[in-house]
């Protein structure tokens, strides 16, 4: 079996071992993948500082069912600032580990892979690490799994929200007051914004006022959870270090 060269993001590492590392990569090829790099805690030749979390490689491994083989890594850029800004760590880690948690294993997601290295960038060139950038990319996250949430009308009647109460239920549907009797409510204007993160593709063109981004923050927090199934470690850690 040949080794083949892969673009990767590394969503997180575990030591095995003495001298060994798992490391958990989001490669644009073949999607989310385990591979085993023998002696990568001892061999900075073939690894160097490239099995980082969150960092961009270039890898070659060999490819198969189970746990790939890691050969060689090098690094692309390992977002140096990032790793200079608290904030911006919680906010790279966070993003890895969703999406370390809702995507399959060896199923490849292109759009999610430049989905994921626009958000590292990002957060790389921007000075302050802000909350819409980090829903900008979830909504897309989700709409990309097929996890979209219907923004426009209610997905149990179809009545359109512009002109119903729109109350949130816990597993992060947004439901007119019609069907459910209780939820949190949110402005339609939230579910727009929303909308509107899908439809420009770049981060950074929509900035969420804050009583919007509370809102489709709380519509996104459950939705993800819900998909995650499991409770991020990872948020524990971006609500410490952001207001
Ligand atoms: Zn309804």
């Amino acid at each position: 079996m040949h080794a083949e060269k892969l673009q990767a993001i590394v969503l997180s590492t575990l030591d095995y071992g003495d001298s060994d590392r798992i490391a958990s990569l989001f490669s644009l090829e073949h999607g989310r993948i385990k591979a085993f790099a023998r002696g990568a805690r001892t061999s900075r030749k073939r690894f160097g500082a490239a099995l980082e979390a969150f960092a961009r490689i270039e890898a070659q491994v060999r490819v198969r069912e189970g746990l790939a083989g890691l050969q060689q890594a090098e690094i692309v850029t390992i977002y140096p600032r990032i790793r200079g800004d608290l904030p911006a760590i919680a906010h790279a880690l966070y993003a890895c580990e969703v999406v370390e948690a809702m995507t399959p294993e060896g199923h490849p997601l292109p759009r999610l892979y430049r989905l994921l290295a626009a958000y590292l960038d990002r957060l790389e060139t921007e000075t302050a690490a802000d909350d819409s950038d980090r829903r900008f990319f979830e909504i897309n996250l989700l709409n990309i799994l097929g996890y979209r949430p219907s923004l426009e009308s209610c997905p149990r009647c179809d009545t359109p929200f512009g002109t119903a109460g729109v109350l949130l239920q816990e597993n992060g549907e947004p439901v007119c007051r019609a069907c459910a009797p209780t939820g949190r409510p949110l402005h339609p204007s939230a579910l727009k914004a929303l909308g509107a993160c899908m439809t420009t593709g770049t981060f950074g063109k929509v900035v969420f006022p804050p009583d919007l981004l509370t809102e489709g923050g709380a519509l996104l927090d459950r939705a993800i959870a819900t998909h995650a199934g499991r409770r991020l470690k990872s948020l524990e850690f971006l609500g410490q270090v952001t207001p």
